[in-house]
């Protein structure tokens, strides 16, 4: 043996004489260079480097965690001198055969390779352990640092939610996400721009699984930096592509580049017709986690009155089970209290006649730990985290209750696909269009190390999400064939099974930085509602929701939203006092009830008469379309050889000029909600939507 090692060493070194110092190697893409010069600095420069430019080492592009299964020791490793450079036709190759921690040497090989792969320097590589007893715990590779954009604004469009755009470095300052997450990173690229160009970094995994994407800029050097962290918890390991690319363009550039490797790989499912249509929901909570009913069954005929008052079309009945809302999760037998079974099925189909579309809730993610499913089914339904424990989380309603107490259910145990499965079968039974599974979309993958699981001890259960989700809505069509299955909030990894989402998180309200044209231009197959906690919905709401393609949401979730939707009676704090989460007040009492649902039901209204837009165009975003003037947000759908942009005036209070040119295109109508033939060029009124319908040449 020992000879046998001598002999690689040898071997080794005379290697390394050959490569230690390899000449000037050099990379280009349609827009930039990258070249590494023998002593390993590496340089990718856009054009001559005045806008964008990266600085670094090869000795600084990655890190790696090894891990002893039997001590739990964690080794972490960076390239040294032990790091071998080669380069051949193209492919530039940095290897490690041996990593060297505390005197003793883990056997294990690493090989991590630039090249350039769709006009974009592309970054991947393998890892794997030689002994057993070790694994690879983390990778990060490239860790990019040295990146400097320069020009009048730099501007920042990150992926959490729906997505953001900053403007201003240092207040961005270092953040983290975890994919696959509304919650976190909903999509994992990111692009970071300069007038007229900018830098696409965007990691090309097939498999989709969890990872953290950071990025921070650091205000000394005035550079960014970025990397990515991998959970691996395995022995070998194939390295994602990640793709660096300096582009010329607008961010749409980027979108479209990452989109195009997307639609390589993942098929997206349609929905059945009627969702593409839906105008959006009214979300009632029947019976609350304290037990309090507020809507029996019979009283869904009231939901339906309701919801035609706001021109809503679909109901999401929640806590409409025996236990209320979050509570004793996972059992949702309908409640003899409000009614009984055959009550509710009476209802819905009444909700039919009428028109409306009825869903139901069931989380998929948590158990109550008070229930007997608990008690049996936990070890093997429950996420385990490292040290064998359920991953806790807690929800109160009311300020006066004790927190009801869950632990995370993992979709990689087959029992909890089976229950899942049976509330949907159930659902589809009692007559219902859907069901929503909450949290799959939300939450951040959490690593489960149950050995009993269909994953990775160590992984998530990523890929077992949109598993049970396809399976569940495959088998629930073929029973009705416009079942849909729906989840709170999205990711591009869920949304691929998912038929119709619930909003939620960042972009689905105005707010600081919001900028939900990200995902909604990358994936304008998303339909999803509004996030509006609020049994009403302001003018504000429902403009930003109409400019960015949303659909409608209004909410009923406590004794004084009821009160606010059948008598009008407008709130007062105490009519809130014991609420954990309460409704707007502020919003609630702009206006009399009465007017705020006549403006939401004429807007609505106006989408319906112009749906080859609102429900069936493809969004744009601004992509190709001129829009001018202050507080103006505007956005265009595309339909066929028109283009609808839907133009808002933001002020709160003041009449607004603006202009709106589509190049190839020509000016056909304009209209407003519930005025036809306003003049193109006329000023806006004060938080008001105007529709321009452009032709093609
Ligand atoms: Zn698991």
């Amino acid at each position: 043996m020992r000879t046998i090692g001598f002999c690689m060493f040898l071997i080794a070194m005379i290697h390394l004489q050959l490569i230690a110092s390899p000449a000037k190697f050099e990379l280009k893409t349609s827009d930039a260079t990258l070249s590494i010069d023998p002593k390993g600095s590496m340089k990718i420069v856009q054009g001559k480097g005045e806008n964008l430019r990266i600085e670094g080492s090869v000795f600084n592009l990655w890190k790696v965690v090894l891990k002893n299964t039997e001590t739990r020791k964690e080794f972490t490793f960076t390239p040294g001198k032990e790091l071998k450079l080669d380069q051949q036709d193209g492919v530039y190759r940095m290897t490690v055969s041996s990593f060297t921690a505390e005197g003793q040497v883990i056997p294990a090989v690493a090989e991590f390779t630039i090249s350039v792969k769709a006009d974009g320097f592309c970054f991947s590589g393998s890892i794997k352990t030689e002994t057993p007893g070790w694994i690879i715990k983390e990778v990060n590779y490239p860790l990019m640092g040295g990146i400097r954009i320069t020009g009048i604004e730099t501007g920042i469009y990150w992926p959490v939610g729906l997505g953001e755009y900053h403007n201003n470095p240092e207040l961005f300052g270092s953040r983290s996400l975890w994919y696959p997450a509304a919650k976190g990173c909903a999509m994992p690229w990111f692009s970071l721009n300069y007038p007229g160009g900018g830098l696409y970094v965007g990691d090309h995994d097939v498999t989709q699984e969890n990872k953290v994407i950071n990025l921070s800029y650091d205000k000394v050097t005035g550079t960014f930096s970025t990397g990515i962290d991998r959970p691996v918890y395995e022995a070998t390991f194939q390295i994602p592509e990640v793709m660096i690319k300096p582009y010329t363009g607008e961010w749409y550039k980027a979108a479209k580049y990452y989109k195009t490797w997307y639609n390589k790989h993942f098929v997206q499912h349609s929905p059945p017709a009627w969702v593409k249509d839906d105008t959006g929901w009214l979300l009632a909570i029947l019976k609350q986690q304290n037990m309090e009913v507020m809507w029996n069954y019979r009283d869904i005929d009231k939901l339906c009155d309701v919801a035609d008052r706001f021109n809503l079309t679909t109901i999401g009945l929640f806590g409409w089970a025996v236990g209320g809302h979050d509570h004793l999760y996972p059992y949702y037998n309908p409640d003899n209290l409000m009614g009984g079974r055959k009550e509710l099925m009476k209802a819905i189909e009444r909700a039919h006649q009428r028109g409306k579309k009825i869903i139901l809730y069931a989380n998929g993610k948590i158990m109550d730990t008070s229930t007997d499913f608990y008690l049996y089914n936990g070890s093997e339904a429950m996420v385990k985290m490292e040290n064998r424990q359920p991953e806790i989380q807690y929800y109160i309603k009311q300020k006066n209750a004790t927190p009801v107490i869950f632990a995370q259910g993992c979709t990689g145990s087959p029992i909890w696909r089976k229950t899942m499965f049976d509330l949907g079968l159930q659902a589809v039974n009692l007559g219902a269009d859907g069901i929503l599974y909450d949290q799959m979309g939300v939450m951040t993958p959490q690593l489960c190390f149950s050995e009993d699981h269909d994953h990775i001890p160590g992984m998530s259960d990523t890929h077992n999400r949109n598993d049970m989700i396809r399976e569940i809505r495959t088998a629930m069509r073929k029973i009705n064939p416009g079942f849909i299955v729906m989840t709170e909030a999205t990711n591009d990894a869920i949304i691929k099974e998912i038929d119709y989402h619930h909003g939620w998180g960042v972009g689905l309200a105005p707010g600081p930085n919001v900028f939900p044209e990200l995902f909604r231009y990358t994936f304008p197959e998303l339909i999803s509602t509004q996030r509006n906690p609020n049994p009403m919905i302001t003018r504000t709401d429902a403009n930003f929701a109409a400019v960015m393609g949303l659909r409608h949401e209004v909410e009923t979730r406590y004794a004084g939203d009821v009160a606010y939707l059948l008598q009008g009676k407008l709130p007062k704090p105490e009519d809130y006092s014991n609420v954990v989460s309460p409704p707007n007040l502020n919003k609630m009492n702009l206006l009399p009830a009465v007017e705020a649902e006549k403006y939401v039901h004429t807007l609505i209204g106006f989408e319906n008469e112009n749906a080859a837009f609102f429900r069936h165009g493809k969004f744009i975003a601004k992509d190709g379309i001129i829009v001018k003037g202050n507080d103006i947000s505007a956005n265009g759908f595309l339909n066929d050889n028109k283009i609808g942009v839907v133009v808002w005036n933001t002020h709160p209070g003041e009449r607004k000029d603006f202009s709106v040119e589509v190049p190839g295109y020509h000016f056909l109508t304009a209209a407003e909600p519930g005025r036809r033939d306003v003049p193109e060029k006329s000023a806006l009124d004060a938080d008001s939507i105007r529709l321009l319908v452009f032709e093609r040449d």
